[in-house]
């Protein structure tokens, strides 16, 4: 059995639904869970609404809801055609009428938008688009079951970040899941479970990943693919620059640095179920399925030292600290280390000079307060609007000539300081933020120009000839197409 779980913008319409019953047919035979996410950006509309009517302000969260209703009727009547009118009345009316209870019991101050009505309220989201999708398959003959997750997904009763309780949850769903019948595809909401007393909960925003990963880690699945809008992890963030490869593979802990250098495909700690039982998760794109996207297994090919990807992080401060004597800096460096750990600031990257350190951290707002705290003898500089750039590969920290080579391909940059990241698969830089696309651009250049194709997915070109202007050269990259000029 695999997991399939697709994210809001590949539910987002009638047609993008009908994309995913494409996907979800070409893998039938793996027999699949299909766990989805509200339709596009309904569960910030819900926010919106809840919000309005607690503050009174029902003319705005009926505007709301009404909007969310009709979007919902237009798709699923989209979708269903003949059906449909009997559909909405069965699940779609009868859900906006108790939302509609709800915001009015808030409106007129009966209620309180406590966590707990506020994940009520939230949980409609995927109710409704778990239902949608799967009337649709059963329209496009994928016979689906719709489950509620609220029967399956235990947690405890923190609400809006509920806790899964991961035991009783797995005992659910291997209850339930593998005996729907090998021909079933099982349909169900991601983001929301409830407690044991039966209140519907919710595991946090974006939370529908790690509803993935526990139905794949409760049924020992093949594989979890998480299907969203892009081709996979890229060796370059594209927000900086547009010319990244696509990495086919990538280890567990490559995905995890990655992440923690600001890459935006996967949060760790989201799929950690599925990484304890070591079972591969990729990322496709919904938009282009022939993509074969990125693996993130236990052992990913490439030998140890290959850099995999250059992440990168915005808005850090780099702080310098010199002291006289240098007897003193391991205390220093103990009471700093302690003292951001009580205010739970990660420290990016260190640098140990003879007579100083140097370290970047993401929160500069409380950095005042704690260099306050430091002894006069040792003076400090302070540098903001700094970026961290970090080349991620399992072993680069431990392979001495590539912080060299680093450091040469970035001669014309004003790096700050440099080190090893804070674990042995990562090294980083830190740099002014005006610099950022062009260290990127630097460092891309020096160790992404010739690839292993084994281990990415480098740039195929295809000669096209431009109606009307001269004879271009298209570059098929990872992150989609662009024409450039022929040289
Ligand atoms: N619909 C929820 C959210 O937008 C959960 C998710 O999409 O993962 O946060
Ligand atoms: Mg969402």
């Amino acid at each position: 059995m695999i997991v399939m779980k697709f994210g809001g913008s590949s539910v987002e319409s009638a047609s993008a639904i009908e994309k995913v019953a494409s996907i979800v047919k070409a893998h039938q035979d793996r027999r699949p869970v299909v766990v989805v996410s509200a339709m596009g950006k309904t569960t910030d509309g819900l926010v919106a609404a809840a919000d309005h009517a607690a503050r009174g302000n029902s003319y705005l969260a009926w505007r709301q809801l009404g909007e969310l209703r009709n979007f919902h009727i237009q798709e699923a009547q989209r979708l269903l055609r003949s059906q449909a009118q009997v559909f909405i009345e069965q699940h779609i009316n009868p859900k906006f009428r108790e939302l509609h209870v709800l915001l009015t019991s808030l409106a007129e101050g009966d209620r309180q938008l406590t966590p707990e009505l506020r994940d009520e309220i939230l949980s409609y989201g995927e109710r409704l688009s778990s239902q949608i999708v799967a009337a649709a398959f059963n329209r496009l003959g994928i016979k689906a079951a719709h489950l509620d997750a609220r029967r399956l997904i235990l947690t405890d009763n923190q609400f809006t970040h509920a806790e899964p309780l991961y035991w009783e949850t797995y005992a659910k769903l291997r209850r339930t899941l593998p005996y729907l019948g090998e021909d079933t595809v099982a349909v169900m909401g991601g983001f929301i479970g409830a407690t044991e007393a039966g209140a519907t909960t919710t595991l946090g925003r974006g939370g529908s990943d790690l509803t993935a990963s526990i139905v794949g880690a409760g049924i020992c699945a093949d594989e979890i693919q998480i299907w969203t809008d892009v081709d996979g992890m890229l060796t370059c963030d594209p927000r900086v620059l547009e010319r990244g490869h696509r990495v086919r593979t990538i280890s567990y802990r490559e995905a995890e640095e990655m992440a923690r250098l600001g890459a935006k495909v996967l949060r760790p700690a989201t799929v950690a179920p599925a990484i304890r039982q070591r079972i591969p998760i990729s990322i496709r794109n919904t938009r282009r399925p022939e993509v074969e996207g990125t693996q993130i297994v236990a052992k990913a090919n490439g030998s140890n030292g290959t850099v995999k990807s250059i992440a990168c992080k915005k808005n850090m401060t780099v702080v310098h600290l010199d002291v006289r004597h240098v007897g003193v800096l391991p205390s220093i460096t103990e009471g700093l280390g302690s003292l951001f750990a009580r205010h739970n600031i990660t420290v990016e990257l260190v640098q140990a000079r003879p007579a100083g350190v140097s370290f970047a951290i993401a929160d500069s707002a409380v950095l005042p307060e704690l260099l306050h705290k430091v002894d006069h003898s040792v003076q400090v500089r302070v540098e903001e609007e700094r970026a961290v750039v970090g080349l991620v590969g399992e072993g680069v920290g431990s392979t001495p000539s590539l912080m060299s080579r680093a450091l040469s391909a970035l001669k014309g940059i004003n790096v700050r300081m440099h080190s090893q990241g804070s674990s042995l698969s990562t090294l980083c830089f830190a740099v002014p933020e005006t610099d950022l696309p062009g260290a990127v651009e630097c460092l891309h250049r020096e160790f992404f120009s010739a690839v292993d194709p084994e281990v990415f997915a480098a740039a195929r070109e295809i000669v096209e000839v431009a109606p009307g202007a001269d004879r271009q050269r298209s570059l098929v990259l990872a992150g989609g197409s662009r024409t450039v000029p022929a040289l």
